[in-house]
């Protein structure tokens, strides 16, 4: 990867875990250390870097909380859009920092990601632009949490989206044991962080009957299971946040659960945060 954009990533990924630390952390005192230290990285790396590269990082950070993301099947994953072939070979010669033509994120190339399935990229505006038809999964035949993850799970690495199915299985069960993703209201939000996909990726797996959880009085019916690469961190807090906006309406929980085929969990999908 081009020097520039590898430095100009890490700083991206200590911004976004400045955000989140600033979100999270309740004592000002602790806050502050941890905050000062981090500051003091970011404002290490960029020292190193020339200003014309720094200085659209920030305005395009700022705006829109992602300025560096990888090409994936000559699309800019910040926008969506398919690249010009002359802007796509420059990015995989990685000789130049080389900026999306439509959003003016930086671009960087990574052969481990997965290719994204399909065809080609459709224009989703939504939140079905992190999900695909594949990865529908309407009453899923599971007794407990950790069976349904790790079948909804499989399934999206059967379908391509993520590299390995048992270590995808094996983090997201770890992130649950931590604490439980559930919001209430039957719904749960398993995710796995860091993890090597083509992308933020989003499978649903619903399961009408109810699986109990510990300490909560509804049972979980839908789960919204993520993969969501260190770089797509912002779009994971979008994603959830109109996921959970959507679907704290009775009525839409259930018309989801009411689908026994992913063509109609897909139909719901596509109409949602347009
Ligand atoms: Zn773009």
């Amino acid at each position: 990867m081009n020097r520039y954009v590898n430095m100009l990533l890490q700083i991206q990924e200590l911004e976004i875990v400045l955000k989140e630390k600033n979100l999270m952390m309740e004592t000002v005192e602790s806050k502050n250390r941890a905050l000062e230290e981090l500051c003091y990285d970011i404002s290490g790396l960029k020292k190193e870097l020339p200003f014309e590269v720094v200085s659209p990082f920030e305005r395009i950070f700022n705006k829109h909380g992602l300025a560096v993301c990888p090409m994936i099947n000559s699309t800019c994953t910040g926008c969506s859009m398919k690249l010009p072939v002359g802007v796509a070979n420059n990015v995989l010669s990685d000789k130049n920092c080389i900026s999306c033509p439509n959003c003016g994120r930086y671009l960087f190339y990574d052969e481990q990601l997965p290719e994204r399935p399909g065809e080609e990229i459709k224009q989703y505006k939504g939140v079905a632009r992190f999900s695909s038809l594949e990865l529908m999964c309407p009453n899923v035949e599971a007794g407990t949490k950790e069976d349904l993850i790790k079948y909804v799970a499989e399934k999206t690495c059967n379908a391509g989206f993520v590299g390995d199915s048992a270590k995808f299985a094996e983090s997201l069960l770890k992130r649950e044991n931590l604490i439980s993703t559930a919001v209430g209201v039957g719904i749960a939000f398993p995710h796995a962080r860091g993890i090597n996909a083509c992308g933020l990726t989003l499978a649903i797996g619903t399961a009408a009957k109810g699986i109990p959880e510990n300490g909560l009085e509804e049972d979980l019916k839908i789960f919204f299971l993520s993969a969501v690469p260190v770089y797509s961190s912002v779009f994971y807090l979008e994603l959830v946040s109109k996921l959970a906006n959507y679907f704290s309406k009775k009525t839409n929980r259930e018309k989801l659960l009411k689908a026994k085929t992913p063509q109609e969990m897909w139909k719901i999908l596509v109409l949602i945060g347009k």
